[in-house]
């Protein structure tokens, strides 16, 4: 939300030099209570080995002291030290002032994206991105978060879905859809059903489908279509996104899944199926109940569990031969390897392509695009985003691939730039777009 009705940048500023000793002292506050007892433990847990340098995509391409994980890691552990335990001298303890909250912000906003790759590799287990999320929680509570960022949660906030997309807008674009679908299907029944009760599947999806990439949204609804699933888009919540993962604030974080799990229970879905998206994945499957205190009545599936099922179950049957360029799979960090869904798009894109080659390394080790943690909605560090993709550009290259796949949209966005950036040459498509494209046979009855 901006202040005074100023532009959100200059309110930025201007809450930036208004900074007082009472601001502060909440911030301090807010430190501490979010202190955690895996928090303490890993406060105290770090050897000093270096061991996460080489983990993460901004040391490897800028081997500066601030693009050391364990740096950003202690630049939010020494302030605990010195709020936690004022009585004790601990060595390294540093006070939360101005100069700590500009270190913060360019440190835990500009140079992360949240990947947690090094606190896979840390020697002593540390989740590091987790650390450095508690630093951004205590700027979230202050209300400095970057603007850019800040204005994508108020946008979900105030308008249910993060590009404010009108209801109108969303309304025209399904109705373009159906007579799309028709087409596709060869079935003038055929259709993408809204608020409709009762239906099995509740699905979301990102708003950047709707903006920009509605054909994604046409090869859900043909795949669903094909396997003759009683699926419904809701009118109202559909965005699958939480950009409050990115800014810190639980209180939002919770409130953006809670839309979505009360529409499944009003609608009596049974299952609420997140469209490809890392991060609304992770943070309404697994951080969801930690912000809600409570676990959600209803099942929570990957729209890649949910398509990898069809295949195994014989719904929908591919002909890779349909799609026979060369293909590699990114592997999208708060999908993999924070959320754990690994193998099945690999199962769905071995079935329906004929060339697959991965990309090296893999799956829980993948490097990051550099588009996550809110990178891209936050313009002001877009140099730095595209300078630490070149890790990604350089493993893409190296594939010879010809259709980089990647089951996120906001990863589709960074590696859109890259493709540009770095002349790779390749379609960046999702996982559902190349299983439309080699669907065979008449929907399941
Ligand atoms: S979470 Fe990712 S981007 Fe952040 S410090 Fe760790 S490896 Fe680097
Ligand atoms: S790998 Fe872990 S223990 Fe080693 S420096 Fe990094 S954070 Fe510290």
């Amino acid at each position: 939300m901006t202040e005074n009705n100023a532009c959100p940048i200059d309110a930025f500023q201007q809450r930036l030099a208004q900074l007082d000793e009472t601001a502060l002292d909440q911030a301090r506050a807010t430190l501490v209570s979010k202190w955690s007892y895996a928090a303490e433990v890993y406060a105290r847990a770090c050897v000093h080995c270096g061991l996460c340098s080489d983990s993460c995509h901004y040391f490897l391409i800028d081997p500066s002291k601030e693009s050391v994980p364990a740096y950003r890691l202690k630049l939010v552990t020494d302030v605990f030290a010195c709020h936690q335990s004022k009585s004790r001298k601990i060595s390294g303890a540093r006070e939360l002032d101005r100069n700590t909250v500009d270190e913060w912000i360019d440190c835990l906003f500009g140079r992360c994206t949240l990947c947690n790759r090094c606190g896979l590799n840390c020697s002593v287990g540390i989740n590091i991105a987790q650390m450095i999320r508690i630093g951004r929680s205590v700027l979230a509570a202050s209300r400095l978060v970057p603007p850019e960022l800040q204005s994508t949660v108020d946008a979900a906030v105030n308008t249910g879905n993060n590009m404010a997309i009108s209801r109108e807008e969303w309304f025209e674009t399904i109705d373009w859809l159906n007579g799309e679908l028709q087409q596709e299907v060869g079935d003038p029944q055929a259709c993408l059903p809204l608020d409709r009760a009762g239906a099995t599947i509740l699905y979301a999806v990102n708003p950047r489908e709707v903006k920009f990439f509605p054909l994604s949204l046409l090869a859900a609804a043909k795949i669903f279509h094909t396997a003759g699933e009683n699926w419904t888009f809701s009118k109202e919540y559909y965005d699958v996104t939480n950009y409050a993962l990115f800014s810190g604030d639980d209180t939002i974080g919770g409130m953006l899944s809670s839309r979505l799990i009360e529409t499944a229970r009003k609608l009596g879905v049974r299952t609420l199926v997140l469209g490809e998206c890392g991060h609304g994945f992770k943070a309404t499957r697994w951080d969801a109940p930690e912000w809600l205190g409570q676990t959600p009545d209803i099942e929570i599936k990957s729209v890649l569990e949910v398509v990898e099922d069809y295949i195994r179950q014989g719904r929908i049957r591919l002909d890779p031969r349909l799609n026979s360029k060369r293909v590699t799979l990114h592997d999208p960090c708060n999908l993999v390897r924070n959320g754990g869904i690994v193998e099945q798009s690999r199962a769905i894109l071995k079935a329906g392509v004929s060339d697959f080659v991965e990309m090296i390394p893999n799956r829980l080790q993948n490097y990051c695009c550099g588009g996550g943690g809110g990178q891209l909605s936050m313009t002001r560090y877009a140099k730095r985003r595209l300078a630490a993709g070149k890790v990604k550009a350089d493993q893409i290259a190296a594939t010879g691939a010809k259709i980089v796949v990647a089951p996120c949209h906001n990863c589709i966005d960074q590696l859109s730039e890259l493709n540009r950036d770095y002349k790779l040459g390749v379609e960046v498509k999702t996982v559902c777009e190349m299983v439309a494209d080699a669907i065979v046979g008449t929907p399941a009855s």
